[in-house]
């Protein structure tokens, strides 16, 4: 069976560095790694829409930030596919044949739809659109037969609901759906990255970002602004790790060898967390050397942005051409659906002549 990666992002804003952890540089590595056999990346802005409808100009805007992190960030348009949802109608046909498989109980029970409807204050009037969307994310990985989705921790109980439909589908009406398996990061401090004020996860809409667009100055500055270990108030005070924003991001982003370069005095995290934790390290000097690690991450991708935002036609280009082989897909699997649930009428010469043997007896 083929190997195939779908995955995507909303474009609700610039991506920050917990979709670079979460799944943006393991995309890129699997790309590279000519593993697999097709990837799907996909801007999500119908699913964006859902709880913007009234702000399509935000999600107009950032369609094209996001191709242009994607691009900065290694993805390659020559090895993959790089879409936008809306242009694939496909997908709504197959949600709305997918909503017949799924209970409105069970789309209450989704835990990462119950916080996000209490981070939106949506309690009292889901749009049932975002109510939805889980359904229609199924669409979106099953279109492409997607075997792999590599994602953050706040997605499994998207593909958790993917898997369901995909079995109810293929047992109600026969196999036709692949059932696909999520990819978590192997790290843990980049399952869910904390927003730089503590909360538990960087999100776009709780304004607790370091984009991956950010200047140097801005990452210095959302740096050494962060939140850290509340109870650490003097440097000789004994300071906590675990829970403790920086040393999270430390943990998802430094590499042994940076100690060498920017604080020769340790060998590796564990002893900087252990001299933090003994007490007499202030935040400051971590601050420093999380600033250091960060740029030397980001830096690149910056510089790389700064070109691809200079060829602004040639990045819509990518997507309309990607939109269009992706659209190819989708409708081969659309006919797929509606063979195995029946109402593909006109190409079914079986009905045909089994309707005109009823009449002609
Ligand atoms: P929004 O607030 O609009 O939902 P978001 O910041 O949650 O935006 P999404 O577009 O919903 O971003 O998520 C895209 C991908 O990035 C998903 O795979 C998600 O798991 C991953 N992701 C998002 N935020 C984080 C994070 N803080 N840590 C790890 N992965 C993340
Ligand atoms: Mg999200």
């Amino acid at each position: 069976m083929s190997k195939i990666i779908l995955t995507g992002d909303r474009p609700t804003g610039r991506l920050h560095v917990g979709h670079y952890v979460g799944s943006l540089r393991r995309r890129v590595e699997l790309q590279n790694s000519g593993m697999f056999d097709k990837i799907f990346i996909m801007i999500a802005d119908a699913q964006a829409l859902t709880d913007n409808a009234e702000n399509p100009e935000k999600v107009r805007q950032n369609i094209v930030e996001v191709a242009l992190d994607y691009l900065s960030c290694g993805l390659d348009p020559e090895k993959s596919t790089l879409f936008i949802q809306s242009q694939i109608p496909e997908l709504c046909e197959l949600s709305f044949y997918y909503m017949n498989l799924v209970t409105v109980s069970r789309l209450q029970r989704n835990p990462t739809v119950k916080s996000e409807i209490q981070m939106r204050n949506f309690e009292a009037s889901i749009p049932v659109g975002f109510f939805t969307y889980p359904i229609s994310q199924a669409a979106d990985i099953t279109a492409f037969k997607a075997t792999t989705v590599p994602v953050g921790e706040d997605q499994l109980p998207m593909i958790e609901q993917t898997k369901e439909i995909v079995r109810k589908f293929n047992s109600v009406y026969g196999d036709t759906l692949v059932e696909p398996e999520v990819l978590l990061p192997d790290n843990k401090a980049c399952l869910r990255l904390p927003g730089i004020d503590g909360k538990a996860k960087m999100s776009k809409s709780l304004n607790n970002c370091i984009y991956l667009s950010d200047t140097e100055e801005d990452v210095r500055k959302k740096v050494m602004s962060m939140f850290t270990d509340p109870n650490h108030l003097q440097v000789s005070d004994p300071g906590k790790v675990e829970g403790n924003p920086v040393f999270i991001y430390l943990d998802a982003f430094c590499k042994d060898g940076m100690f060498a370069e920017y604080l020769p005095e340790y060998a590796n995290l564990d002893e900087l967390k252990a001299h933090y934790t003994r007490g007499g390290l202030g935040d400051v000097k971590v601050k420093k050397f999380l600033n250091n690690v960060l740029q030397e991450e980001l830096a690149p991708i910056r510089t790389k942005r700064k070109e691809w935002e200079k060829q602004i036609p040639e990045v819509y280009e990518i997507l309309r051409k990607g939109s269009i082989a992706a659209r190819e897909v989708a409708s081969a699997t659309l006919d797929d659906v509606k063979k195995s649930m029946k109402i593909n009428y006109f190409d079914d010469n079986a009905l045909i002549t089994e309707q005109s043997k009823k009449y002609a007896e």
